[in-house]
C-alpha cells in the first residue's frame, strides 16, 4: 500500500525529512487522500496519537507504546527487545508523521487528542485551580498512595510499579505536572493528602522512574475510584482558616532554631529537604507559613512519627505549637 510505504520511509528517515523540506512537500501531495483506517495503531485500533516508531520499524501511539514498556521492554508487535528506547535513549514521537496526520486528517486528529486528554483526566485545568487562593469546588486528582508529604517540602520518589509509572508519566506530561500523595491506612488511605508538583523526572535504563517533587497544596478526599490500576479521587483543597502565628518574634526564633537543626542534620537529610522556604510576614498562602511544614518534614525524616491528620489542621498556630513541642523534645 502506498501509504504504508511512505510511513516506513518517513519514520525511518525522519531526521532527513526534517532537513530536506522539499521531500516532505513531495510526499504530502501523495498522501492527501489518506483515510483514518490506514493510519491506525495496532494496539488501540484508533488513529495514531503522537505516533512513535520502534527500532524494529513498528509504529504505535506513544501512550500505547509507553504502557507496554511499563510492563515489558519488548515490542508488542514483534517482541524485539526495546531496552534502547528507555533511559537516555528515550524515544520521541515521529514529528513528520504527526504533522502529516494533523494536516491530512485535522478533525480526526483533534478528536483523537481530545479523547486522549479525557482518558487521562487532563481536561481539568489544575494549574488554574492551584493558583486560585479561594478555590472551593471539588475536582479529580490521580493519587499515589505511598508516604507522608507536606506543602512547601521536597519529596523524592523512586517508582517501579507499572501502574504508578503510568500515572506519574501522565502527570509529567500534563500542564500542571501535579498528582496527589496520600498515606496508606490498612487496605485504604488517609483522607488528607498533599498535591505534589514534579520538578524533575528521570527514566532509568531498566524503566524505573526517579522524580523530585515539591508539596503544593493540601486536599481532602471526598470519594475515589480506580483507573488503569491506580486511584483517582474527587478532592477538595484545604485552606487555613488562620494563617498567622503568635508574633514575628517567635517566628524568627523558631526559624533560627530550624536552620540550626537542618545544618546539624546529616547531609542526606539536608539534601532531601532542600532549602527552608522563604518567609514574608503577613503574606502567608492557604497553607500558612512554609517553614512550619518544613520543620514538620525535618522531624518526620528524622524518624518522629507525625500523623497525616496534621494535613487536615486548618490552623497555623496549632501546627506551630506541634512543631515547638517537637523542638522542645529535641525530636
Ligand atoms: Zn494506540
Ligand atoms: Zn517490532
Amino acid at each position: 500500500m502506498i501509504c504504508e510505504r511512505i510511513w516506513q520511509h518517513i519514520c525511518v528517515e525522519r531526521e532527513k525529512v526534517a532537513r530536506v523540506g522539499h521531500i516532505f512537500k513531495w510526499q504530502r501531495q501523495k498522501i492527501v487522500s489518506l483515510k483514518p483506517e490506514e493510519v491506525e495503531c495496532s494496539l488501540c485500533c484508533r488513529l495514531y496519537y503522537r505516533p512513535t516508531t520502534t527500532p524494529c520499524g513498528h509504529t504505535l501511539c506513544e501512550p500505547c507504546l509507553n504502557r507496554c514498556l511499563d510492563h515489558n521492554t519488548i515490542c508488542p508487535v514483534c517482541r524485539s527487545p526495546l531496552t534502547i528506547m528507555l533511559g537516555k535513549y528515550q524515544h520521541k514521537p515521529c514529528i513528520a508523521l504527526a504533522t502529516i496526520l494533523k494536516e491530512c486528517l485535522p478533525e480526526d486528529y483533534l478528536e483523537r487528542e481530545r479523547e486522549h486528554r479525557s482518558e487521562q483526566g487532563t481536561l481539568i485545568n489544575l494549574t488554574e485551580i492551584l493558583s486560585t487562593d479561594g478555590y472551593q469546588d471539588s475536582f479529580e486528582l490521580s493519587l499515589f498512595v505511598c508516604c507522608l508529604a507536606f506543602p512547601y517540602v521536597q519529596c523524592n520518589l523512586h517508582i517501579f510499579e507499572p501502574r504508578y509509572r503510568l500515572m506519574i508519566r501522565q502527570a509529567w506530561e500534563s500542564e500542571s505536572k501535579c498528582f496527589g500523595m496520600c498515606v496508606p491506612l490498612g487496605d485504604t488511605f488517609y483522607q488528607f493528602g498533599t498535591i505534589l508538583k514534579i520538578n524533575n523526572h528521570q527514566i532509568l535504563d531498566d524503566g524505573r522512574v526517579m522524580i523530585n517533587t515539591i508539596g503544593v497544596r493540601r486536599f481532602t478526599v471526598l470519594s475515589h475510584y480506580k483507573r488503569d490500576g491506580y486511584i483517582v479521587a474527587l478532592v477538595c483543597l484545604i485552606s487555613d482558616t488562620d494563617r498567622h502565628i503568635e508574633s514575628e518574634r517567635v517566628s524568627v526564633e523558631m526559624r533560627n532554631a530550624l536552620a540550626y537543626a537542618v545544618s546539624s542534620a546529616n547531609v542526606q537529610i539536608a539534601e532531601m529537604l532542600g532549602t527552608i522556604p522563604e518567609h514574608s510576614e503577613g503574606e502567608e498562602g492557604p497553607d500558612g507559613p512554609g517553614w512550619i511544614w518544613y520543620g514538620l518534614g525535618l522531624a518526620h525524616l528524622r524518624g518522629t512519627e507525625i500523623s497525616p491528620e496534621v494535613l487536615g489542621d486548618t490552623s497555623a498556630i496549632s501546627r506551630y505549637r506541634k512543631l515547638r513541642d517537637l523542638f522542645l523534645r529535641k525530636f
